[in-house]
């Protein structure tokens, strides 16, 4: 073992070495790490940063360029057009087959560089959620990204975490480890501290956390033996979570409907063509070309990238709000939630907590200061009582040492490392005379139960070099009254608990939003340096309150306004009690009469009585997380769309549940994140707002694209079919159709993906959970755009035929029309729900203008350059033919806005929306 520890100095990560710390004794790991339980100092840290390299697993390889590249190919709509394009070399139009293949060229390029864009923004975005470690460093508490553990970092872990590295456990409080990732082994293991046989496997190695694995209960504390690719995950394999694809419901259900479209189309295809070969008797080759210019029209070649980049957009816009999507289907949901059930501390309330009374059994002591300055007096009615303070102390003590939070002076502030609440009650002890640092080496804390929403309370065991030993318990105040059959008296004495007085004073505190927690304490009944529940059965004797405030955050009021008029309802759901819970729901105008109900009662409540109590109830109190699951399912029944917020180990089912669950950055474990859709990095509710927003405009957009692009196909393919029926010249050839999608699709309709929310986003209620994509409105505006284009491209063609001018010129004139029209029908659309005619209408955006200046250029160089008439066949027009066609434009654009008008006017673009 000598030279093990010999060699495990040398290199802690060396294969041989890293196999044995399971069966060396914690302090001697400690020593062959050369580090202590106090950590590593920073300098050293960095030093072995630097050899030993990132606590990170190799990136997995990305599909090579050209797979990406070739799978932007594999479309229905794009075979349909290279079949196309066959057809046509086959007919002697080679340059129309070598501009057909050109343009699904160019698009597959636009997409493969769209679709590169989005994967690497959404992998920089996830990057923003990375895990991170608490770690010892210099002695102190301090949290850091996962990725900067070394070996030889002290670490804590605690359930919800991921274990961030491989550890040796140096100590572990009812630690479970859930290793199934790592030995398939579904039940969660007990770990110790004690070391185990050389030989065991893996799974028996109860006093190592491995790197990956997650703790489903429990607290311990752990030496870092192996980092990155060395830890046991990383051996196994190298395999991380890759990218996720760019994949959502919507997408799915577009590329489905472009499918069958495909066939649809083919079909009409085949039935003009007999049509125009038996009936108008084409020569069968005019027919073919007929029919691929139709093919040509009818795909929406470009609409799945727009769409695509519509969401990726989206996704980008929510990160910079701080809500960070981890699944894509959320930027669709999230448009569409009607219900948002936030839990209260730190989301709606800044989680910013100062101590303000200790409640004894004799006296109130008030308590001055704010934030966690630990600077402050505690007052008896406005004067000093020292009397009341030291018959306090006793409590204050408990509160600083049944606590894991560390006090830090940063800049002249102070910041907490660990829990708000306990932060301020180290606050609370040093503003009563206590020395953190003294208290805790006087009664060193042999063994604790860590703090769990399920049961509401954490103990601690202490014992001083003297013998003396206590337990101290803190917890939420109604579950320790519960527990105490004495409370302690003047002088120290024990009397018969007063639970009247007490349910008393809880009350008068959390009426006025304090947020409020209870102590105890007793001497132990066993000589034991451990503590379990049974130890605290009986005998505990209750000390008394401290109140906290918590001032809810002030944006949140203004969000909450929002929601509101957004037709969002906003339910609290929150572990606290149910007085706090309803004075900070009115401080917050959560509604206008607030209604509250606890666990205790929705444990009551029948399954026939529970969906109309969610229903109606608007803060929960007193719920754990099983409450959350049962709350989500009874409103999802009532058709809600529910967007739930969830932190802890067991929050996960209902974040799972929710349509959309969102988890906490800051305050979120591990469990509760991966189990979401959405993180927000700053825990705010106004984050969430924010991403309804985004999402709502996420979806109009697509919208937007949709309707902006199909009429262009749709007008595009009646001219042709007019034309054929009555059996005219095609007005357009099929790469002059093909130019006009691709120019206008990756110009003009990607600028709808980046349109900012329409004014009056919030103020519309939230859409039905299946509404259609397209409206009923929609449907009928598309139809009668297509109509519009189609009256505007035929009279344009055969005004210039009327007018002498060639077939080619006239061609022309009918592409540039067709290409005049979308733009102003670009700007039509981009307010759907009110008119266009304004000057913020009128300016557009950068992305507008920007592309406005390509399409003109394009258009000028189509209508002008010498080489585009030779591949497009089209000839310069007249100024005068030129101003005819932006004349019909301007003629459109009023039609289409009159026809807005009367929509709105009649009422009837309500009725017709969703
Ligand atoms: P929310 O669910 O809105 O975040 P919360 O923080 O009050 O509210 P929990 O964390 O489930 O919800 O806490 C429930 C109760 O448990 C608290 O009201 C408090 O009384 C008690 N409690 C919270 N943290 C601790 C702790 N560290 N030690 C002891 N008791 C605690």
């Amino acid at each position: 073992m000598t030279e093990l520890l010999q060699a495990d100095i040398k290199g802690p990560n060396d294969q041989a070495s890293d196999e044995m710390w399971h069966a060396i004794d914690a302090d001697r790991v400690l020593t062959g790490l050369a580090t202590s339980r106090g950590g590593l100092s920073t300098e050293e840290a960095k030093r072995r940063l630097q050899s030993y390299g990132p606590n990170a697993l190799p990136e997995p390889p990305r599909r090579s360029a050209i797979l990406r590249f070739l799978s932007q190919f594999n479309n229905t709509l794009i075979y349909f057009l290279l079949a196309a394009a066959v057809a046509a070399a086959f007919l002697g139009h080679q340059i129309d087959a070598a501009v057909i293949v050109a343009v699904v060229t160019i698009n597959a390029i636009v997409g493969y560089i769209q679709e590169d864009k989005a994967e690497k923004a959404l992998a920089a975005i996830k990057k923003m959620i990375s895990p991170r470690a608490h770690a010892w460093r210099d002695g102190h508490r301090v949290v850091l990204p996962a990725e900067e553990l070394v070996p030889g970092d002290v670490v804590m872990i605690e359930a919800g975490d991921r274990v961030p590295a491989d550890l040796r456990l140096t100590r572990a409080r009812g630690l479970l480890i859930d290793e199934a990732m790592l030995t398939g082994e579904s039940v969660a293991s007990e770990k110790h501290d004690q070391p185990a046989a050389v030989d065991v496997p893996l799974g028996d190695r109860l006093c190592m956390g491995f790197s990956g694995t997650l703790v489903s209960a429990g607290q311990g504390f752990g030496v870092v033996v192996a980092t990155g690719a060395r830890t046991e995950i990383g051996r196994i394999s190298t395999m991380i979570q890759g990218v996720e694809q760019l994949a959502t419901p919507l997408l799915a259900q577009i590329n489905k409907f472009g499918e069958r479209f495909t066939w649809v189309a083919i079909s009409a295809a085949a039935a003009i063509f007999a049509f125009a070969t038996l009936v108008r008797d084409y020569a069968w080759a005019d027919a073919l070309i007929a029919v691929v210019a139709l093919a040509v029209g009818v795909v929406p070649e470009g609409l799945p990238a727009v769409i695509t980049i519509t969401l990726a957009i989206g996704v980008q816009r929510m990160a910079k709000r701080n809500a960070i999507i981890r699944r894509l289907p959320a930027v669709e949901t999230l448009g569409a939630t009607s219900v948002i059930c936030s839990d209260k501390t730190g989301t709606l309330t800044r989680n910013e907590m100062t101590a303000r009374r200790i409640v004894t059994a004799d006296h109130t002591i008030l308590v001055s200061g704010s934030g966690y300055v630990p600077k402050g007096d505690l007052t008896v009615d406005g004067k000093d009582n020292p009397e009341a303070v030291s018959s306090a102390m006793q409590l204050v003590r408990s509160a600083l040492l049944c606590n894991d939070a560390q006090l830090r002076p940063v800049d002249g502030h102070y910041v907490v490392d660990g829990d708000p609440m306990e932060g301020a009650l180290v606050a609370l002890a040093i503003k009563a005379g206590l020395d953190p640092d003294t208290e805790r080496a006087a009664w060193k804390r042999s063994d604790e139960i860590p703090f769990d929403a399920q049961h509401r309370f954490m103990a601690t065991r202490h014992a001083t070099d003297s013998g003396a030993q206590v337990i101290f318990v803190k917890g939420a105040p109604e579950r320790l009254l519960a527990m105490c059959a004495t409370q302690v008296g003047p002088g120290g004495a024990l009397h018969p608990i007063d639970q009247e007085f007490w349910t008393a004073q809880i009350a008068r505190a959390a009426a006025e939003g304090e947020r409020v927690l209870g102590f105890a304490l007793r001497s132990p009944a066993r000589p034991s340096d451990q503590l379990g529940f049974a130890d605290l059965d009986e005998g505990l004797a209750f000390m008394g309150l401290v109140g906290f405030i918590d001032p809810p955050r002030d944006e949140v009021i203004q969000a909450i306004a929002e929601c509101r008029s957004a037709g969002i309802v906003v339910k609290m759901i929150t572990g606290d009690h149910a007085a706090t819970a309803e004075a900070i729901a009115r401080q917050l105008n959560l509604t206008d009469h607030p209604d509250v109900v606890t666990g205790a009662d929705l444990d009551r409540t029948p399954d026939s009585g529970f969906v109309e109590l969610a229903r109606r109830t608007d803060v929960f109190a007193r719920t754990n997380p099983e409450h959350k699951l049962r709350i989500v399912q009874a409103l999802q029944s009532t058709g809600a769309v529910v967007a739930m917020t969830g932190d802890g180990v067991n929050d996960a089912p209902a974040l799972k549940q929710a349509d959309v669950g969102i988890s906490m950055g800051h305050k979120g474990t591990e469990t509760a994140k991966e189990a979401s859709q959405v993180v927000l990095l700053d825990d705010n509710f106004v984050s969430i707002v924010a991403a309804v927003q985004e999402g709502r405009t996420v979806y109009d957009n697509i919208r937007k694209v949709i309707a902006w692009t199909i009429p262009t196909n749709g007008g595009e393919v009646l001219t042709v079919i007019v034309a054929i029926l009555f059996g005219f010249t095609m007005p357009m050839t099929p790469v002059q159709i093909l130019w006009i999608n691709l120019i206008l699709t990756v110009t003009l309709g990607l600028v709808l993906a980046f349109e900012p929310p329409e004014p009056g986003v919030m103020k519309r209620p939230p859409r039905p959970a299946h509404a259609p994509l397209l409206s009923r409105f929609l449907v009928w505006r598309i139809f009668f755009v297509s109509f519009l284009f189609t009256v505007g491209a035929l009279a344009i063609f055969f005004f210039a035929l009327g007018k002498g001018l060639s077939l080619d010129t006239a061609r022309t004139m009918v592409v540039n029309v067709l290409v005049v029209f979308e733009i102003f029908y670009l700007f039509n659309v981009r307010y759907l729900h009110t008119s266009s005619i304004s000057l913020r209408g009128a300016l557009g955006t950068m992305p507008v203008l920007a592309a406005l200046v390509v399409v003109i250029a394009a258009q000028l160089a189509f209508t002008y350059a010498p080489f585009m008439h030779s591949l497009f066949a089209t000839t310069p027009i007249s100024l005068v033919d030129g101003a005819v066609v932006i004349g019909a434009g301007v003629v459109l654009m009023i039609v289409l806005e009159l026809e807005k008008l009367v929509m709105r006017k009649i009422g009837a673009l309500r009725s017709l929306e969703p």
